[in-house]
């Protein structure tokens, strides 16, 4: 089977509807959203609307739980606070009642998923790099990770003891390891990479 892994759309309406053809053309079978569906873009309604058509499969994230006043503001930028209370006075009901019904985790057999942090998902602390995805990795136990808010794809390996970050490009699942993915933003990429980011996992 192969699931698209989706993460921090952000609003942004062409680069999920861009990312959705692309999953399409490589036969994806089922889609997972890891949250942060709206905040920052212009687009959270329809984003909403159409992350609903594909799956039931998502997570909330600290952008959405922000719009639905779930979380304190008092943290985010300064960019990212008028932006999280423009996006709450566009939903509606049934919108905010969506995003409230979200869980903050999801477990499908040997795979978790999780928008910020493994062990504390309320809390939304990034996994930035090895070290934190070593010390992620030690606090659960499922074989495979996938987080999303850093907006910077990277996919780190646990084998022989140790964790390594793996070059960039597919990678085959190799026995007897483990591995933590952070798969990157759709709408809102900060690696340097403007293209739309998503995670094929085969
Ligand atoms: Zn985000």
């Amino acid at each position: 089977m192969r699931l698209a892994v989706l993460s921090d759309i952000h609003a942004n309406r062409e680069a999920l509807y861009a990312v959705i053809d692309t999953g399409r053309a490589h036969g994806v079978d089922a889609w997972l959203c890891l949250g942060d569906i709206v905040g920052y873009g212009a687009d959270p309604q329809a984003c909403l609307h159409r992350v609903r058509e594909l799956t039931d499969a998502v997570i909330l994230g600290n952008h959405d739980a922000a719009a639905i006043g779930q979380t304190d503001l008092a943290y985010f930028n300064p960019d990212a606070r008028p932006a999280a209370e423009w996006t709450a006075e566009q939903l509606g009901e049934s919108e905010r009642r969506y995003l409230g019904s979200l869980p903050f985790v999801l477990q499908r057999d040997d795979a978790f998923f999780v928008h910020a942090e493994l062990d504390q998902p309320s809390r939304w602390g990034y996994v930035h790099d090895r070290t934190e995805a070593t010390k992620a990795l030690g606090a659960i136990e499922p074989r495979f990770c996938f987080v999303g808010p850093l907006h910077c794809p990277f996919v780190c390996i646990e084998r022989y003891g140790g964790v390594e970050l793996l070059p960039k490009g597919p990678q085959p699942i190799q026995p007897l390891s483990r591995y933590l993915a952070n798969i990157g933003s759709v709408g809102q990429p900060r690696d340097g990479d403007a293209q739309a980011c998503f995670a094929l996992w085969d």
